[in-house]
């Protein structure tokens, strides 16, 4: 079975308002071991430009004065620059008051692209991609097949912010489990301090029967962590992030066992981990278990 890409529109909370306009179907990595959002339902598909020109017309025509529009897709960011060149093109030109051109993006995608390219998805109206840092750890991407590294994140996060594309990444907390869990902190730490970049939001894992990492829970390879060990990872992370990182960070998703943002985390690091301790300590979120998300 595979969905038309207008049947599944995965998108940040924080684009909730925007126009969600299809580019690509599914994802073109499609193997992370935690992620099942397109297994099984959805192949990666690319849509035909005039496709994609048609749905912007027709949402442009009913909401010309729209500020935000967002490509939808696990990651168009995949297409041909030629191609999502002339979809960001046809948005600015019809969306006047635009203020916000977003996409999902995976780091494979932009190793892909030369500096020239990125210059151009910038100069032609990209304004921030969301993308999945997962961790910084090494181990931890390869046991959860990301097909990236903390090289390869690192090189990319810095190209995207050098030609002014905004960069907002997410990690995912529990996702090394207690066995990698100090490992995971402390490079993730490390590699968002290597990039400080936009913004940076905090996920906390969710493992639906989709995703191959299922099984694993299921008969006991895998333990997915308590929730009062999980605000411990992000008090931790926060604890060794490098001082020169004034990034936005937000927990701004249903995932997340408690809500925080900041806008310039150097600025609020003191009192979110303060925050943090205080939940930690509270004996109801110590005795907390798990929740299980099947929809998101
Ligand atoms: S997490 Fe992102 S890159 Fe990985 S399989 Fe899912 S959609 Fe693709």
């Amino acid at each position: 079975m595979s969905l038309p890409p207008s049947q599944i529109i995965i998108r940040p909370p924080v684009e909730a308002y925007s126009i969600l306009i299809p580019v690509t179907g599914g994802c073109s990595w499609n193997q992370c071991r935690f992620c099942g959002v397109y297994k099984g339902v959805q192949k990666y598909t690319i849509r035909p430009l005039d496709e994609v020109i048609r749905d912007i017309d027709l949402y442009a025509d009913s909401y010309p004065d729209h500020k935000w529009v967002f490509l939808a897709g696990g990651n168009p960011t995949s297409a041909p620059t030629d191609y999502l060149v002339k979809i960001l093109t046809h948005v600015k030109a019809r969306f006047k008051s635009l203020e916000r051109l977003s996409t999902y993006s995976k780091a494979l995608d932009i190793v892909r692209k030369t500096d020239a390219e990125l210059m151009q998805l910038k100069e032609s109206g990209l304004d921030i991609v969301y993308m999945g840092l997962e961790s910084g750890s090494n181990t931890v991407l390869r046991l959860m097949k990301k097909g990236t590294n903390d090289r390869t994140i690192i090189t990319v996060g810095r190209r995207l912010l050098k030609v002014g594309i905004r960069l907002s990444l997410y990690v995912i907390l529990g996702l090394g489990s207690y066995e990698h869990s100090d490992e995971h902190v402390r490079e993730t730490a490390r590699v968002l301090t290597e990039i400080n970049p936009t913004i940076f939001r905090f996920r906390t894992l969710n493992v639906i029967p989709t995703a191959p990492l299922w099984q694993d829970v299921q008969n006991g390879k895998f333990t997915v962590m308590r929730p009062v060990d999980i605000l411990k990872e992000e008090r931790d992370i926060l604890m060794q992030l490098g001082s020169n990182v004034t990034s936005e960070m937000y927990n701004d998703h249903v995932s997340n066992y408690c809500t925080f943002s900041s806008k310039n985390v150097s600025l609020d690091r003191e009192q979110l981990i303060a925050q943090l301790n205080r939940l930690i300590e509270n004996p109801k979120i110590q005795q907390m278990e798990p929740k299980w998300l099947l929809h998101m």
